[in-house]
């Protein structure tokens, strides 16, 4: 596993989230602190409705806290506005769906290039090569040129892979990102995850599946809105 080398990528501070709902406010996290170092390997558990969702898309900046301080990567982002946080958000986080979330209109290789055209991170002529060297690392070279509805489940999700790594961002988050998999195609993209890891990305995942919760160096555990921390027994 690489180091873990002690510089913060995820710094939450008394993180409230609280949305109003039609029969009174609903607390989706009540001041949870959580500091996440470069190099780790997280999982996310908790029942449904405990707020693990509202906690991915506080550090992606997909939504607002109500209250408390979000550093990512030294950013301050709860500062930001909505396009400043678009931008940052394509440069510093990748993200991974359940339901993998490519345009379907768009071969797989386009989908790899657009958040490359987004954030401008990377040369025009240079994207393709870039996308197509990911699209090796997930194993899906030869499905570059084809629409993702002629795809597998297991495929969609290792381009959604080659996607979330795009701009080569620090963290990646992925919420439920092996759900709609069967197990051994979820373990093979767990073990990409693992890869990853090892190449020095911080990794965060929520996750349902028992016999993959196992497999984190450090688990964290919402309940009602509150976050525990648990390290899993490895080396953290
Ligand atoms: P989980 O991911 O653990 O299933 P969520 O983070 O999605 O949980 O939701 C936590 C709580 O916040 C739930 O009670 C949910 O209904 C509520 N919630 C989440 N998003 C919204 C929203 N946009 N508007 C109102 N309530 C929401």
């Amino acid at each position: 596993m690489a180091e873990v080398t002690g510089k913060q990528v995820v710094e939450l501070k008394d993180v409230s989230k609280v949305y109003e709902g039609p029969a009174g406010d609903i607390h989706a996290l009540r001041e949870v602190n959580l500091t996440v170092g470069e190099g780790e390997f997280i999982g996310v558990r908790g029942p449904s409705g405990s707020g693990k969702s509202t906690l991915l898309n506080m550090i992606t900046g997909i939504d607002r806290p109500s209250d408390g301080q979000i550093t990512i990567a030294g950013q301050d982002i709860v500062g930001l506005n909505e396009n400043q946080l678009a931008r940052w958000r394509g440069k510093q986080v990748g993200v991974i769906f359940q339901f993998f979330q490519l345009l379907p209109t768009l071969t797989v290789i386009e989908n790899i290039m657009l958040p490359m055209e987004f954030a401008r991170a990377w040369k025009a002529k240079e994207r393709p090569k870039r996308a197509m060297e990911l699209l090796e690392q997930v194993d899906l070279a030869d499905q570059a040129f084809k629409l993702p509805n002629t795809l597998s489940g297991g495929q969609l999700q290792r381009a959604a892979i080659a996607r979330s790594l795009a701009n080569d961002p620090p963290l990646v988050v992925a919420d439920e990102p092996t759900g709609n998999l069967d197990s051994k195609t979820a373990d093979r993209v767990f073990a990409l995850f693992e890869g990853l890891v090892d190449r020095g990305v911080t990794f965060m995942m929520v996750t349902h599946d028992n016999s993959l919760a196992e497999r984190f160096p450090r688990l964290l555990h919402v309940a009602d809105g509150y976050l525990s921390d648990k390290n899993n027994g490895h080396k953290a």
